[in-house]
């Protein structure tokens, strides 16, 4: 992509009305544009980097084996009933009324939902277990829209829900669930700690959530560094200083982390109430077990840049950046090098190489170049007059100090064996 042709334009300084980093480096870098609190349109370069995490949700979930799908956010009081969340949920949930009195409500979770969806498939012991998935918009109306995409009123979770006989299969599936969320996250440059919790709005039971130590969280973990054992402070009695009770070896600490997972055992709280059943091989009925477990997409997002940032900018993780490579045509743009650059950014796009291509013209490579650490791409490539005198370009990562001359060939080479 030209980065002259793209709908961008990067902002001089941090906007004033912001307080969490990460809303002000996205806005800044035009990753993102505020609509009103906890509420954003992701700009072509953030729209990149949320198709990545997506990405990388979906092929995890994928090998799971769980299969995607797409439910509304527009959904009937009466599906929102007989679980008496119409009512438990009333804080949250936005809700509407049409002009023949008929009331709705916005989506904010989605075990209603499937589990409603799943009496018209789910009959017998031979149709389970199974699971689902979706990514999809939910909205709810938080009173603490404050943290940029960490906290939305609009925002995208991967919401996937198991079905089950017994807890025994639930239990096999949960744990496989856990593991495949620690590959998400690692695969996004992120140490998630998987954590112990209450059952929330959802559950009586225990839950697990996967936190990321940073400032910008709302949660309050105690943690032991030598084991990795954590749990939400929510639930426990154990104070900082405290042995961890797993390793016994480990002294906990209080920290602050922000929750981008979350993994619930739900039984049959949804089923019951709406007579999702299955018969088993004597053709006795059981209520169907479930279990939920989500991911924010667009907290991740924010979560990413909340760890991963320097005094200059955003440094994306290779796996979610928005291009691989930052090509900066600096200094005079003079004929020569207007068909060098040219040339290279073809030859680039043609390996199959994402590149932004800083082609603008009349900007000083000062600014090409605060721009670059801004934006965050994760391998910045330079040429100039200079370097062409030299038959090479330079090359860095956006967290290197120092930069390399490489030929046209080294650098094919790099990027195409990466
Ligand atoms: P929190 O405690 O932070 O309010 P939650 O426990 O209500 O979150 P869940 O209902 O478990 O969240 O939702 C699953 C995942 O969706 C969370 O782990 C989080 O990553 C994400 N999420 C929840 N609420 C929001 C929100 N308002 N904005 C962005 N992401 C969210
Ligand atoms: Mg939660």
């Amino acid at each position: 992509m030209k980065q002259s042709q793209l709908f961008l334009k990067t902002q001089k300084d941090f906007p004033k009305d912001e307080v969490a980093y990460n809303a002000k480096a996205l806005t800044r870098a035009n990753f993102i544009d505020k609509l009103m609190a906890g509420v954003h349109s992701y700009l072509p370069l953030g729209f990149r980097v949320r198709a990545n995490v997506e990405r990388i949700v979906r092929e995890e979930m994928n090998a799971l084996g769980s299969a995607e799908m797409l439910m509304p956010a527009l959904h009937p009081k009466s599906v929102w009933e007989p679980t008496g969340r119409w009512e438990g949920l009333k804080k949250i949930m936005y809700r509407l009324q049409d002009d023949t009195g008929h009331e709705y409500g916005l989506g904010p979770t989605h075990e209603e939902i499937v589990a409603d969806i799943a009496r018209h498939i789910i009959f017998s012991y031979e149709d389970l277990p199974r699971s689902v998935y979706q990514i999809q918009t939910k909205f709810r109306n938080e009173p603490r829209a404050k943290s940029g995409l960490l906290r939305g009123r609009e925002f995208s979770m991967k919401d996937l829900y198991s079905f089950h006989t017994d807890d025994e299969s639930l239990n096999e599936f949960y744990e496989r669930a856990k593991e495949a969320y620690k590959k998400v996250f690692k695969r996004m440059g992120l140490v998630a700690y998987v954590t112990e919790a209450s059952g929330g709005d959802f559950s009586k039971q225990f839950s697990h959530e996967f936190m990321v130590e940073t400032s910008a969280g709302e949660d309050e973990v105690m943690l032991c560094r030598e084991c990795g054992f954590a749990q939400n402070r929510e639930i426990t009695t154990a104070k900082a200083g405290d042995e961890c009770p797993s390793c016994k070896k480990g002294k906990l600490v209080s920290t602050t982390c922000v929750e981008v997972g979350n993994i619930f055992k739900l039984g049959t709280k949804f089923s019951a109430p709406i007579a999702l059943k299955y018969k088993d091989a004597k053709g006795e009925e059981h209520p169907v077990v479930m279990g939920s477990y989500g991911i924010g997409i667009d907290r991740l997002v924010g979560t990413i840049v909340e760890v991963s940032h320097d005094d200059k900018g955003i440094i994306w993780p290779e796996s979610v950046a928005p291009y691989k490579v930052h090509l900066l045509a600096v200094g005079a743009i003079t004929p020569d090098l207007k068909k060098n650059a040219e040339e290279l950014y073809t030859t680039l796009v043609a390996k199959g190489i994402e590149v932004l291509f800083d082609d603008r013209e009349g900007v000083s490579a000062g600014e090409k170049f605060n721009d670059a650490d801004l934006i965050g791409i994760p391998w910045r490539v330079v040429i100039s007059g200079k370097t062409i005198e030299k038959g090479k370009f330079e090359l860095k990562g956006r967290s290197e100090k120092e930069v390399k001359m490489v030929t046209e060939k080294e650098l094919l080479d790099f990027f195409t064996k990466r």
